[in-house]
Order: structure tokens, then C-alpha cells, then sequence
């Protein structure tokens, strides 16, 4: 039995807060954005967190997503789904990457994915908070596990995916519950399909960042990569960016955990990996703005940062800047060479988002951005298994042994 979910464990949520304006929010109440239209973060009492939880007793609790209980928002332990929230491991890569490069493989965890961290959070509050039919826009990843959490809990669920959704994405949505309609359109245009049901009445809008709580889910992974490294940081961090509701959640457990006192100033370099197919946090990067244009013609092989645009766009270049990283773009041709040097050299499959953070680190290591002693986490958000894979075509013909059984008398 898995302590973390049955114990009774206090929460220590104070209020929400708006990313831009700082505005303060009631907790225990239903919200989607800020009145002035940006993702609200979850605030927690964390001199009351620090007096409560010594790092000693939480290094004795089992190490899945349930164990950072007093930083995570839900209240009540009934209201948790849990499918086994695993923490993930951190796997050497030396022959496509080197001697120091790690990938947290987040493809074990439950529906392949690591949307399945952000999910398994935003669907416990929308348990929480009462709500009973939820709706989202995704690109795959995200609609099976919101599929999966929400049907498990009885509640309903709608979901829309952009056109060239991979097939096996749409069936595993549909197949674990949940109404899902493709569009002919991009992510944001089936999230304005989602907003427009919201604003009627008829579901709850739970689109990357519009709710508060993925992002605490997602911040899990930060949490954890400090856990593993025994309080110390990597050097950098390459993250695959599409909404970045991960890179912004690692960038935020940094900050509750030095709060804590668990952790110092330092920060990893984070670097927020787009494919040159779909750029637009690059764009703005190199261009130095605080908000990113929409991004025309998107297209990419990564399908999970085939992101045209982000709500929390100016979060994820604040967190990126502040470290002391960069945003960097890749082509299509190096993400594929990268998963299959990755899988044939190192046995480890990565999805293509997952070979994008590995064919940036090549690039960076060719051009000095980093340097081959330094510590690096690259990040595999989902099992490669989900996405095509180059053709085997080879057949091996053997002549046939007759079945039938002869009597020779
Ligand atoms: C969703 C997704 C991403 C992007 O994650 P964000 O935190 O939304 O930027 C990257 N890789 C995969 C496989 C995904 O499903």
C-alpha cells in the first residue's frame, strides 16, 4: 500500500495569483484564467510547508508524484485518480549524447506520457472543485490522459485534435472514454472551439495553462530531478516546448524549493527546444520581445510542440532568460536522426519531441553553448512506441514443413 495516497496529509494552498498582475485569487474556487487573461499559479505557505515536512521524512516516503503531497494543490485524499504515478528515471545516453547527458524518460508513465503528471492533477481539482464535463484541445498526448483520469472518475469528457493528430493518439482517446473529434485546423483552432463551449456554459475549458493546476502537476518533474541529483541541480536542461507548462512548473518547484531551504540560488540553463517547422518562443527569443506572434503554416514531425501559440508565452521566456538559457530551434531531419541514433546506440526509444531535445544538445555541444563535462538533462516526454517508426522490411522465406501428418504405412 502506497502511503502517499492514504495518509492523511495537510495542504498548505494560500491563494492563486495572477502570472501577470500579481492579482490575488480566492483558493478552493473554480477558475480558468485572470481577469486579465494570463494563467493564474498556485501559492502554498511554504514557512508552514518547511515546518511540516523535514527533507528526511519525505526522502523515506515511496518516491512516486503523491509523495511532494504539501506542494500540490488537492485538498481531499478520495478525490485522487491515481494510475500509478511513477517517478521516472534518469537514463545515461553516452554513445548519441555523451558522458554527462541524462534523459528522464517520462514515456513510463501512465498513457505514455508526461501530460499524464499535469492531467492527473487538473482532473483531481476539477473533481474537487465539482466540475462534471471537461473539455480540451489537444495535440494527442494530453486527450488520453485527461481521457483516462476523467473516465475513471465519471467524468465526462470532449475532446478535439488538430487534423494530423497521429491515429494512434485519436483511438487511444476514444478508446479510453472520451467523445474526440478531429478539426480541419491546428491545436488553436480547436482551442477556440473549446473556448467558445466554455463561455456557453456547456464544459469546463481545461486547455494548457487556462486552468491553474497542470502546471503544479507538471512542476513534479522539477521537484523530483532535484530529489534525484540529491539537492543539486543539472547544469542545463533541454526541454521540448510546445505550451511549456513544464519548463514554466520546473522553473516555479526551483523557486518553492529554495524557499524550503532545500535547494540554493543556483539554476540549471534552460533551454526551451521548438522545431524550425514551428518556432515561434525561438522567434521571440532571438528577437528579444516578451510575447511571441502566432506562428504561420506550422508543421513539424514533433507533434506535441506543434504549438503555434502559447498562453503562457512571456513565462516561459521569463524562466528561460533568467536562467541564463536559450531558445533553440531544430530541423525535422536532425530530431529523426537523433531517435534513431538514440535507439540503436543506447537502446533507449525516444519519442521525436524527446530526439528534438537531443539533436539541440548536439547542436549546442558543436557550437560551445555547452560543454561535454557539463551535467545536462534532456527530456523524453513520451514512450517513442506511440509514433511511427522507420519501415524493417526485411523477410526471411524458409520452405514450408507439410502440416498434414503423413502414414507411410
Ligand atoms: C505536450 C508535449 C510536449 C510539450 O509539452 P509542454 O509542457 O506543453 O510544452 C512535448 N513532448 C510531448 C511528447 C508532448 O506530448
Amino acid at each position: 500500500m502506497n502511503d502517499n495516497l492514504c495518509a492523511d496529509r495537510p495542504t498548505f494552498v494560500t491563494h492563486l495569483e495572477c502570472s501577470m498582475t500579481g492579482e490575488r485569487y480566492e483558493a478552493d474556487r473554480l477558475h480558468g484564467l485572470s481577469q486579465a487573461g494570463r494563467p493564474l499559479l498556485v501559492r502554498y505557505d511554504l514557512d508552514a510547508v518547511k515546518a511540516a515536512l523535514a527533507k528526511d521524512a519525505l526522502a523515506a516516503r515511496e518516491t512516486d508524484l503523491w509523495r511532494w503531497r504539501e506542494l500540490l494543490p488537492v485538498r481531499r485524499t478520495e478525490n485522487i485518480v491515481s494510475l500509478g504515478e511513477i517517478e521516472t528515471p534518469l537514463i545515461p545516453v553516452p554513445r548519441s549524447g555523451g558522458a554527462n547527458v541524462l534523459v528522464k524518460d517520462e514515456g513510463r508513465l501512465p498513457t505514455g506520457s508526461f501530460k499524464a503528471r499535469g492531467l492527473v492533477m487538473a482532473v483531481a481539482m476539477a473533481k474537487e472543485l465539482g466540475v462534471t464535463r471537461i473539455a480540451m484541445p489537444t495535440n494527442g498526448n494530453a486527450g488520453a490522459a485527461l481521457a483516462a483520469y476523467a473516465s475513471r472518475c465519471g467524468i465526462e469528457t470532449i475532446v478535439f485534435c488538430p487534423e494530423d493528430t497521429p491515429e494512434v493518439n485519436v483511438r487511444e482517446i476514444a478508446v479510453q472514454g472520451a467523445r474526440v473529434w478531429r478539426v480541419n485546423g491546428l491545436i488553436d483552432d480547436c482551442g477556440a472551439i473549446v473556448g467558445k463551449g466554455a463561455a456557453e456554459g456547456r464544459w469546463f475549458d481545461l486547455s494548457t495553462l487556462k486552468e491553474p493546476y497542470r502546471i503544479e502537476g507538471k512542476k513534479t518533474m522539477g521537484l523530483e530531478l532535484a530529489a534525484q541529483g540529491g539537492w543539486r541541480l543539472p547544469d542545463a536542461i533541454f526541454y521540448p516546448t510546445g505550451g511549456g507548462t513544464g519548463l514554466i512548473g520546473m522553473w516555479k518547484a526551483f523557486d518553492e524549493l529554495e524557499k524550503l531551504g532545500w535547494i540554493g540560488p543556483e539554476r540549471p540553463r534552460m533551454y526551451a527546444v521548438q522545431a524550425s517547422g514551428c518556432a515561434p518562443i525561438v522567434k521571440a527569443f532571438d528577437d528579444g520581445v516578451e510575447h511571441a506572434e502566432r506562428w504561420e503554416n506550422a508543421h513539424t514531425v514533433a507533434a506535441g510542440i506543434r504549438v503555434p501559440r502559447a498562453v503562457g508565452d512571456f513565462l516561459i521566456l521569463r524562466a528561460v532568460r533568467e536562467s541564463g538559457g536559450k531558445a533553440l530551434a531544430v530541423d525535422d531531419a536532425d530530431t529523426l536522426r537523433a531517435v534513431a541514433d538514440c535507439a540503436r546506440d543506447d537502446g533507449l526509444l525516444l519519442c521525436p519531441e524527446g530526439g528534438a531535445t537531443l539533436a539541440a544538445y548536439r547542436n549546442a555541444l558543436a557550437t560551445g553553448e555547452v560543454d561535454a563535462g557539463e551535467r545536462v538533462v534532456l527530456f523524453n516526454c513520451a514512450t517513442g512506441l506511440k509514433y511511427p517508426m522507420p519501415e524493417a522490411p526485411n523477410w526471411l522465406t524458409v520452405p514450408r514443413r507439410s502440416t498434414s501428418t503423413r502414414c507411410d504405412g
